[in-house]
Parts: structure tokens; sequence; C-alpha cells
């Protein structure tokens, strides 16, 4: 068995995975975010309060982008760490190997080792959520790419500009990060409550606005109509370039199965491969994805 770790900038969530299947989560604790001395502290307290073995790996999700040439992480919520050699800053104060994988990558391990991708050999896990993000797993490795930046595919300025039946015109929205037009802009839950606002000038949460089309609601429809054009584009040329004969969609979006589904119809007509099997679906790991990710991803690691 393992420790392995969920570490966002609010909380640091544990576990202790004994195989794939079983990973028991321990309880959680705020996420110390400017004193490594204490970040590295509170990892280490909760492995060794649940009697991990101090000198076997630990394996950790973290929402960063770790560039695997130098090791450098990117981690704009936990200042305490971003810009650090990560895996060798920790390995040398816990005294112990480290492994750090990005959130997204670990949620699409998670799915391809025991959630909805099992039985494929490239998956492409997909976050729709408070941002746009995505992991790529082949043959039951994550593919990070270089610069930790592969499956990365909501940002960049493609979103369309005209989108829906018929169609409405959509303003290129200024991104987080520094470009204009990207998918992250429109396809996250604020970008679809961007959506409605522009097309009938009314602000709702992204959950009211899907709760409004499940109940039949003509304005709704429309926005969601709007959202899957704009967003099921980048998503097909994606699949088309990785390859991925699954796509289980996780994040606050997927848990409309609806939308997941009407996400899905409209990818897999737009794809060049033809297939009636159902490719875009809802995550199986709807609890700590991330966490069961890390867990797979240490156990993968130790000598067999
Ligand atoms: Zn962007």
């Amino acid at each position: 068995m393992i420790a392995c770790f969920d570490i966002g900038g609010s909380a640091i969530k544990g576990a202790i995975a004994y195989s794939p299947e079983d990973i028991r989560p321990l309880p959680k604790v705020q996420t110390p975010l400017h004193d490594f001395d204490l970040f590295a502290l509170a990892i280490e307290r909760i492995a060794a309060e649940a009697g991990a073995d101090p000198t076997r790996l630990i394996a950790i999700s973290i929402a960063g982008v770790i560039d695997s040439e130098t090791g450098i992480i990117t981690c704009a919520n936990i200042p305490c760490i971003d810009g650090r050699r990560l895996v060798a800053d920790l390995s040398e104060k816990l005294r112990r190997p480290v492994l750090v994988a990005n959130d997204a990558d670990c949620f699409a391990l998670s799915e391809a080792v025991v959630g909805a991708g099992r039985d494929h050999r490239i998956v492409f896990g997909v976050i729709l959520g408070t941002g746009v993000g995505g992991g790529l797993v082949i043959n039951g490795k994550i593919h990070e790419g270089t610069g930790g930046f592969a499956g990365e595919w909501g940002h960049g300025p493609v979103s369309a500009t005209l989108a829906g039946n018929p169609p409405v015109s959509i303003p290129r929205y200024a991104c987080g990060c520094g470009q204009i037009g990207c998918v992250d802009a429109v396809g996250a839950a604020r970008g679809m409550e961007r959506l409605h606002a522009h097309i009938h000038g009314k602000l709702l949460a992204s959950t009211e606005i899907i709760a409004a089309w499940d109940a039949g609601d003509e304005a709704a429809a429309r926005t969601i109509d709007v959202y899957i054009d704009v967003v099921s584009g980048p998503l097909a040329m994606t699949i088309n370039i990785v390859g991925a004969s699954i796509v289980p969609v996780g994040g606050g979006l997927a848990n409309s199965h609806s939308l997941i589904s009407r996400l899905d119809e409209a990818v897999r007509a737009r794809i060049l491969r033809r297939t009636d099997k159902p490719l875009v679906i809802p995550a199986e790991l709807k609890i700590e994805p991330g966490l069961i990710g890390a867990g797979v991803l240490g156990l993968m690691e130790l000598p067999k």
C-alpha cells in the first residue's frame, strides 16, 4: 500500500491505496499556501498518521502543470510550490520518492484504469467545470507531453464566431491564459453562463440553465444548442488528433448526463471516424478521481 494525495488551493486530501480498486480516503487538511516547510509537513503528517511506510513512495495529483524536462511546476493557486522543482524538493524534505502529476492527467488515468476507459487503449479524459481541460492516457500511461501540456484542448484562439441553428454571432472572449477566443472562455461553466447572458441578456448559473433546458425552456435550449456547437468542434478535432476511442468527461458540467449525451451526438457527427457507440460519456468515478488517479499512478511504480 501507498499514501496518495490530491492537492488543490484549498485542501490536501490524502488516501491509502491498497489497490486501484481499493483506495481509502483520509481526513483532509487545509493547504499551507505560503510556507513550503509547512506544506511538506502536512503531507508527512497525513501519511504518518495513516500508518504508511515512511520510506515508500508517495504519489500526488496537483492542480498545476509540471515540465518533465526541468521538473518545474507552475501552480498559481499554491504560491509556496509555484516555480519549484517540486518532485526533487519534496523527495528531499520527505526522504522518500515522490511522484507528482497534473490533476486532469490523474483524472484521465483513473478513468483509464478503473473507470469508463478500462477496455480502451487510448483514453482522452475531459474536464468541463470551472475550466476546460484534459489528459491523455495511452496504454495505461499518462502522456504528459513536452512541458506537461498534452491534452490541454481548452486553450488556443479557435472558438467559433458563429454558432447554433440559426447561427448567432459569438464574441471572442479574453481568456485567463492571455489569448482571445479560447474554448475555455465559452466551454467552462462560466462560459455557458456567458453565452446565455450574451444571447438572452440574463445571467443564470450553469446549473439553472441546464435545469431549465431539462424542463423544456426554449431560451435555455437555445443556449445549450449554441454551447454544444461551440464546444463539439474543437473537441472533435482533438479526438481526431489523439485517436481516443473513449472520452470520459468529469467536472461540474458532467453531472448533467443529458448535456454530455448531446455533446456525444454532436462530437460523433463531427469526427472522421464513424461509430454508433457512445464516445463522449460521463466519467464513472464521481468521487475523488484525482485521488484515485494518484493512487493508481503510485501503485504502478511500485516494484512488482
Ligand atoms: Zn486560454
